[in-house]
């Protein structure tokens, strides 16, 4: 709750004050649950940017990125069914 809170919050209120949705997502460590990336829907970019697609492509862009098998994604809506495929 505080990574929704502190890091996914802020980014999504920037974001719709500019006309984005509200959706948004972050990739957590397993082992203590601290913030990889966090991002929100920049649709107004690409609209495949929904929340988690946007937070994917911000994780692949990390030049130093843990294993996935290590990660937990965390989602602040439903996932649609892009998202759904893009984070299986
Ligand atoms: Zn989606």
């Amino acid at each position: 709750l505080s990574v929704m809170e502190d890091n996914i919050l802020p980014l999504t209120e920037r974001g719709v004050s500019l006309g984005n949705k509200v959706f948004g997502a972050a990739i957590l460590r397993k082992s203590d649950l601290s913030l990889v990336v966090a991002e929100t829907n920049n649709e107004l970019d690409n609209p495949l940017w929904h929340g988690e697609v946007h937070t994917l492509k911000r994780f692949y862009e990390l030049g130093d990125k843990p294993p996935t098998k290590d990660l937990i994604f965390l989602s602040t809506h439903e996932p649609c069914t892009m998202c759904m495929s893009a984070i299986t």
